[in-house]
């Protein structure tokens, strides 16, 4: 089992942002209020991320870490998902390659901690804990030796998860985030923070938006809101003249999961072909909504990419919704 598990573990986590995306999803799965994410060394020596969530109970916990154990889905329906996680694979993976450390508590109950590390589970113990979940993954891939190598700088991969914290963080206005590093231990500093937006949808996300993409991006943004056929496009979508040389503010999520798609970001790119010279990018933070069943998100374990049951509503859907948004702005 230890060895399939180290195999699995190899599709959900590549690398350290990986890991840091799965316990910031499972966090928000959680209800969580309040997300810390604390890293060192690129997250290869340290991750850890504190959560105000539900908690997992005490007897729970070795559950959660068994295979395909899954709280969030019952089995018979993996079409219709509505959580981020459904596959219990995360845990146990990140169980596999690190030495794991879960600590939680559910309200009403006392705080337990159980440990794992190279697949190998230490026995539940009593634990200090206020609220939520503190899941501490140290020495990633330290059991798998060939995968360490494909790892990058530690700066590179800081920047890799910083960039999957900010674009969790879009979707999830109503979140608090830090992001701390604490290579060398001690307090470490704050690389990014994001406090909870209050207000309505387009008033938290505009807010969320300036704070992560930047002001200037949030002042040139058009706010886009069409539905069709049962897909909602909304979010914020820039001018031409706030386009970029790389496509570097993309930012595209299917039922709140950031993805990477390519037809999703070539209909974004036809939106704008009138606009933009060959070398410039589009900017824009979009969220599409839709019935579960209407698109597939087991495409890749990881979970990034997306198949529409009927690709041409989406990809028309935003086509025209922007290029409405760019005409009623006087292009
Ligand atoms: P999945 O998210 O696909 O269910 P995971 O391996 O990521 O699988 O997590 C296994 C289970 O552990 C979850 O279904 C959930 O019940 C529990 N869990 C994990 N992280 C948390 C958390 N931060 N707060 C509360 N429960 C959690
Ligand atoms: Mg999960």
């Amino acid at each position: 089992d230890a060895a399939i598990n180290r195999i699995a573990a190899g599709e959900v986590v590549e690398r350290p942002a990986s890991a840091v995306k799965e316990l910031i999803e499972n966090a928000i799965d959680a209800g969580a209020t309040r997300v810390a994410i604390e890293i060192a060394d690129g997250g290869k020596t340290l991750i850890r991320v504190t959560d105000d969530g539900c908690g997992i109970a005490t007897a729970d916990l070795p559950l959660a870490l068994s295979r395909h154990a899954t709280s969030k889905i019952d089995g018979s329906d993996l079409l219709n998902i509505h959580t981020f996680g459904f596959r219990g694979e995360a845990l146990p993976s990140l169980g596999a390659v690190g030495r794991l450390t879960i600590t939680s508590r559910v309200p009403g109950a006392d705080a337990a901690q159980i440990q794992v590390a190279g697949g190998t589970m230490s026995a539940v113990k009593p634990a200090a804990l206020r609220a939520g979940t503190v899941v501490e993954l140290r020495d990633l891939f330290f059991a798998t030796p060939a995968r360490l190598k494909f790892m990058r700088t530690d700066r590179a991969e800081t920047q890799a998860i910083a960039d999957t914290v900010k674009r969790l963080a879009m979707a999830e206005p109503s979140v608090t985030f830090t992001l701390r590093d604490v290579s060398g231990g001690g307090e470490g500093r704050v690389t990014f923070r994001a406090d909870r937006e209050n207000g309505d949808l387009f008033n938290a996300l505009h807010a969320r938006l300036a704070r992560v993409i930047g002001r200037e991006f949030a002042e040139n943004a058009l706010q886009i809101d069409a539905t069709r056929e049962g897909i909602r496009l909304y979010g914020y979508a820039a001018l031409p003249t706030y386009s970029r040389g790389a496509a570097v503010a993309q930012y595209l999520f299917v039922n709140g999961r950031p993805v990477r798609d390519k037809m999703l970001t070539g209909a974004l790119r036809a939106a704008y072909f009138d606009f933009l010279s060959r070398d410039r990018h589009p900017a824009a933070a979009l969220f599409i909504d839709c019935d579960p069943t209407l698109v597939d998100v087991n495409v890749h374990p990881a979970k990034s990419e997306v198949r529409f049951r009927d690709p041409g509503v989406a990809r028309g859907l935003i086509v025209s919704a922007l290029r409405h948004a760019l005409a009623e702005a006087g292009h």
